[in-house]
């Protein structure tokens, strides 16, 4: 489909949407290797999917906005990032890597929200980076503005600046993974600078969308006390009640022959966490049940608790602790959408 996000520049036209900004000549195809240029526009692959299907809004993971919403998955395809550890690599490396033969369906935005909106959920753009799809992003926030579809993304946060004035307004929620505290990490892991992703997450919250971060443990980056140390310090510097979900690594693509994050790792990245300030640290399932509970930070009373497989049980009134009655930040369903969403 025809991209938006371009502008003519001298040379050529260049790309808006990513802080890559690249610069294309008529038959060039992006960094991101689904956006090229042809003639005097841009095309995307973007606004077809390689997944649609339903999950919870906890797989995600979201556990501070709405418990059990579920959502209408899609993974248009592509990535502005080559992570060597990517879970979702056949998706998100379409174009780069041969091994990534999946073939995009094209999508109906209207279609898509009526049928999320039929069953009271919301929809996720997740597994690859949402944010290559902005366009869809838009279409879709634009049939559920009328009918209260929710629309989240698990994202890279890797957009200019230009790009997250533009999206923020449709989106609900956002999960943004923060790979890695400092800049040679960063590029090192993703290929991409870290600058940018920051200044998405300040960006995204200060327009009112519900932030969470992730961070994946990899060995010999993200998993070090002292770069755990460092992003835990930069998540609470947007809050302590922002919540922190650390991402266990599990061995695959060229990182197949590295060992998982142990407990005890996962363990201590919690710690890490809760002495920085910060009062929601996640692990989704190495720690088991207590891993995924949303304890009151006031009395510790288990306001909301939640399965393996993303169910949720919450226990808060009003959005607050079922025992002491102490706000619990987050976008609850008890409280009505977007409500609390300044946490
Ligand atoms: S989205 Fe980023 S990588 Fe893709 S063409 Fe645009 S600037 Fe380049």
């Amino acid at each position: 489909m025809p991209a938006d996000f371009y502008r003519p520049v001298e040379g050529g036209l260049q790309c808006t949407l990513c802080p890559f900004r690249c610069r294309l000549r008529d038959g060039d195809t992006g960094a991101c290797k689904v956006r090229r240029r042809e003639g005097d526009r841009v095309l995307t692959a973007t606004r077809g999917t390689t997944v649609e299907h339903w999950s919870s809004v906890e797989r995600k993971p979201f556990y501070h906005f709405r418990p059990g919403l579920p959502l209408l998955t899609l993974a248009p395809p592509g990535c502005s990032f080559r992570c060597d550890y990517c879970v979702n690599h056949r998706v998100s490396q379409y174009g780069r890597d041969p091994d990534s033969r999946v073939a995009p369906r094209d999508t109906d935005p209207e279609a898509l929200v009526r049928t999320a909106a039929e069953r009271g959920g919301g929809i996720a753009l997740s597994y690859s980076e949402p944010s290559l799809a902005a366009e869809l992003t838009l279409e879709l926030g634009a049939h559920a503005r009328t009918s209260g579809v929710p629309v989240v993304w698990k994202s890279n946060g890797f957009l200019t600046p230009e790009a997250v004035e533009r999206v923020a307004p449709v989106l609900a929620a956002v999960n943004i993974d923060l790979k890695a505290a400092g800049e040679e990490e960063h590029r090192r892991l993703t290929g991409a600078p870290l600058a940018p992703v920051l200044e998405t997450i300040r960006s995204m919250k200060a327009a009112g969308v519900w932030v969470e971060i992730s961070t994946p443990l990899i060995p010999g980056t993200s998993a070090e006390d002292e770069q755990l140390a460092r992003i835990a310090e930069f998540v609470a510097g947007l809050g302590p009640d922002t919540p922190w979900h650390l991402l266990r690594f599990t061995p695959t693509y060229r990182m197949h022959r590295q060992r998982p994050t142990s407990p005890e790792r996962l363990g201590s990245a919690m710690r890490i966490g809760r002495d920085a300030g910060l009062r929601y640290v996640y692990v989704e399932r190495a720690l088991g049940a207590e891993g995924r509970a949303t304890r009151c930070p006031g009395c510790g009373a288990e306001a909301v608790s939640r399965g393996v497989w993303g169910q949720a049980e919450s226990r808060l009134r009003d959005g607050g602790c079922p025992a002491c009655g102490e706000r619990i930040a987050g976008v609850w369903n008890d409280v009505g959408a977007n409500e609390g969403n300044r946490g």
